[in-house]
């Protein structure tokens, strides 16, 4: 009997005395440990009733067994879908009623609440710090082997839910080979072996924390030092005793902006990645310059885990996500039609590790993956004569103010280059003359700068009809609870103001 992800991931590391886990409190959990443990709480599912196929919700923080319950859901057959701690109770109704768990577990502070939004109709189990949520305390008295229940390369193995940094989060249903395929092709490219020790400062409710992190390092063997929260001074403390560290770009300004960071605290490190969210091109030279290491940029979404990375031998490029993972094909489009080199499209993606559509949304899934297999994944971007990928932003971000597409990115790019800015996000608002008119959210540093001071440093350097016409300085930009830019707030805010 085969069950495609425990087979490669878990079962053979069953005798395995090497560490897998460090926790906060400096306790180790070998990898054996960590496979008997899978298999107690594997059988605490059994008991539950969670039958094959069925949701396992599990919104808990980070804990050796909220990483043991997604190695039981996919034991028992079960598909693991792990929920943002940030969530508010009506958040998590939603997603509830969505998708119709069998079992939900949370936090332990969080019971009554989670309880509430389950309305009763779905069993709440907890964890806790301490480790005596009422999900350990069972697996606790819970025999160490579990007979695994048979799942094929199709079968779903998680549902994962988008940021909802566009609207609506939407559940993507990923399988076995979804995930298994892009596990093997990242360790490889990256080539992460058992010698590795991984920095996880990322949360494991997202592809990026999870599935990035945690199934690299389970199929390589690889140590990983969980951080139940980003913390800078672990990471510094950490870091000369590793060698990887995956993170989103605000891990590296933030680890920029300490004295700490220098070419002999990264001594022991090999590799440094970062994905998630856009990587400007000045941090990754800063990093450069202060350690010697260029940042590893990939590029990836929850509905096809990691699409394209910056090579790990040959060049790194700033503000490139690299080249297409082996496996996966990347195409520029416009309308499914490829477009030239150099020119901007839309990416569409194929390969093993695509999704197999949008969990209760149908039409959505029929309009995003095409029949011969592309998705449709509502980036643009372009690519280079030698295939190297560089994103553009978001379609629904596209600004067409009388006629002309303009992208925020080049329009961003310039102003951030201000002396005394941290950051922007251009946006369009409703125009009736124009279609759409070009906005900008400035967080300054300097607040000395004004917005015509900005305006005269931005207009010399664009086409006239890329000009903002308006400038918003702000103390931060919204974001979402992954830390995305929210423009749809920015152009409801300001929408009317036109
Ligand atoms: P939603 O789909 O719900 O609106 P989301 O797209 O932000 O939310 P995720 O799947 O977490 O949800 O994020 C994927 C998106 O993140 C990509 O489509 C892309 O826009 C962005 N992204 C990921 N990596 C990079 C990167 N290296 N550079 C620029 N953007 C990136
Ligand atoms: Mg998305």
């Amino acid at each position: 009997m085969t069950n495609t992800l425990y087979d490669a991931l878990i079962a053979p590391h069953a005798t395995n005395g090497a560490v897998f886990l460090t926790l906060d409190d400096g306790s180790r959990v070998t990898y054996a440990e960590y496979v008997a443990r899978v298999a107690q709480l594997a059988n605490v599912l059994g008991d539950a009733g969670v039958k094959p196929g069925d949701r396992v919700v599990v919104q808990a923080p980070k804990l050796l067994d909220t990483v043991a319950l997604y190695g039981a859901a996919l034991q028992s057959g079960a598909v693991y879908l792990p929920l943002n701690t940030a969530y508010t109770k009506s958040e998590l109704t939603y997603f509830i009623e969505d998708a119709a768990p069998a079992l939900i577990v949370c936090d332990v502070r969080d019971e009554t609440e989670v309880s509430d939004a389950a309305q009763k109709k779905t069993p709440v189990l907890t964890l806790a710090k301490a480790g005596d949520g009422t999900i350990s305390r069972k697996a606790n008295g819970k025999s160490k082997s579990f007979q695994t229940v048979p799942r094929g390369p199709d079968d779903l193995a998680a549902l994962l839910y988008t940021s909802g940094t566009t609207g609506r989060s939407k559940g993507a249903m990923l399988s076995h080979k979804n995930l298994l395929s892009n596990a093997a092709s990242l360790a490889d490219l990256w080539h992460i072996t058992r010698n590795d020790r991984l920095v996880h400062a990322l949360p494991i409710f997202h592809t990026h924390g999870l599935f990035v992190a945690m199934n690299t390092s389970l199929l390589a063997g690889a140590e990983v030092r969980l951080m139940a929260d980003f913390d800078l001074d672990t990471i510094i403390a950490e870091i000369p005793a590793s060698t990887l560290l995956m993170g989103v770009p605000t891990f590296y300004t933030r680890l920029l902006a300490d004295p700490r960071l220098t070419r002999s605290l990264v001594e022991n490190m090999r590799l440094f990645v970062s994905g998630s969210a856009p990587l400007l091109a000045e941090t990754h030279t800063a990093f450069e310059d202060r350690t010697g290491h260029r940042i590893l940029e990939r590029y990836g979404m929850t509905e096809t885990n990691m699409i394209t990375s910056n090579p790990y031998e040959a060049e790194r490029l700033a503000g490139t996500v690299g080249y297409a993972l082996p496996g996966t094909e990347v195409e520029i489009t416009d309308g499914g039609t490829p477009v030239a080199p150099g020119q901007v499209g839309m990416i569409e993606v194929r390969g093993d590790n695509v999704f197999q559509g949008y969990w209760n949304m149908p039409e959505k899934t029929a309009e995003e993956l095409r029949d011969n297999g592309f998705f449709i994944t509502g980036d643009l971007g372009v690519k280079s004569e030698d295939g190297r990928i560089s994103i553009v932003g978001r379609q629904k971000d596209l600004i067409i103010s009388g006629g002309y597409n303009i992208y925020p990115k080049e329009i961003e790019d310039v102003i951030n280059d201000i002396d005394g800015v941290v950051e922007s996000a251009v946006f369009g608002v409703p125009n009736a003359d124009f279609g759409e008119s070009v906005f900008a959210a400035v967080v300054c540093q300097d607040p000395s700068l004004s917005e015509d001071d900005i305006a005269s440093k931005v207009e010399p350097k664009l086409a006239r009809f890329k000009h903002p016409r308006r400038y918003i300085l702000k103390d931060a930009l919204p974001r979402n609870t992954m830390g995305k830019v929210q423009k749809n707030i920015l152009r409801k805010t300001y929408g009317d103001s036109e």
